[in-house]
């Protein structure tokens, strides 16, 4: 849909980027689809991600369309704390994005391959700044907090993320543990029942950056639904949040970012449709 709110984009030669988060911002798990309507009206759906064989992720067959015209239109860049491993299941329309960023920020993929100058990067910066992996991983797995931390897991190397019982956990624990990571030089974001920590160094903010420095954007598009989301956010010309999500709940505000009007995998649509206006009438 056309977007009259925002304010315009001037005209100009240097690409559009246009850089969205996965899950829940773009694509959408059937526990998280939210089409509360007759199924009758349902929109028509698409399977983005495949796991054991099974169907687990969708868009909306609206939101492969608009994708289509959208990478046409601007530079996409998909921005994910999904691992590579991970993103590689997710199936978009259209060619391959000459950009990709996975591991919350943590791995630069150049035409699929991961980029070593960035990686060295980060890893100078982390043993800088951040405490080792093995202390907040073992802060986690302790055995006391084994009644709501159900499984740790470690992504690349990099970061550790929880499978957590929400309903268990304590929110003093959590409030604790964001203070300690936060002395240690790590962030904390929870997302339905995973919790992340992850180094502060390491954030899709900063990839895009580099992103942005080697492609000469002129300018930045951004959609996102967490708190992991908020520095990508913060960094582009105008940005998109789901009205659901931990941003969402949490009330995030700022005066480039624009909810939309809609919850669930339509929200997808949504942010995709005010993406291709903007970068159409940048063009
Ligand atoms: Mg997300």
């Amino acid at each position: 849909m056309p977007d009259t709110r925002h304010r315009p984009i001037p005209h100009g030669r240097a690409p559009v980027l246009a850089a969205c988060d996965l899950d829940r911002t773009l694509i959408y798990s059937k526990n998280a689809l939210w089409l509360p309507g007759p199924d009758k009206d349902a929109p028509a759906l698409v399977v983005a991600e495949v796991y054991d064989g099974a169907p687990l992720s969708f868009m909306t067959r609206a939101a492969e369309d608009l994708l289509l015209k959208l990478s046409a239109a601007a530079a996409f860049v998909p921005v994910t704390t999904r691992t590579q491993a991970q993103y590689e299941r997710v199936q978009l329309p259209g060619p391959a994005p000459e950009y990709a960023i996975t591991t919350n920020g943590g791995k630069l993929l150049h035409r699929g391959v991961p980029d070593p100058g960035w990686r060295r990067h980060l890893a100078a910066r982390i043993a800088a700044d951040c405490a080792p992996l093995e202390s907040v991983e073992a802060r986690l797995a302790g055995p006391a907090h084994a009644r709501w931390i159900l499984r740790v897991h470690r992504a690349e190397d990099l970061f550790v993320y929880a499978i957590v019982d929400r309903g268990a956990m304590p929110a003093a624990f959590l409030e604790q543990l964001q203070a300690e990571c936060a002395a240690a030089g790590w962030t904390v974001s929870l997302q339905g029942r995973k919790l992340y920590c992850v180094p502060a160094p390491v954030t899709k903010g900063g990839a895009l950056d580099e992103v942005a420095r080697r492609t000469g954007a002129g300018t930045i598009l951004a959609a996102g639904d967490s708190l992991l989301d908020a520095d990508l956010l913060a960094r582009a010309d105008v940005a998109f949040r789901p009205l659901h999500g931990e941003l969402h709940d949490a009330g995030h505000q700022a005066p480039n970012l624009f909810p939309t009007t809609v919850r669930g995998v339509l929200a997808g649509e949504e942010i995709l449709a005010r993406m291709l206006a903007l970068a159409e009438a940048a063009g």
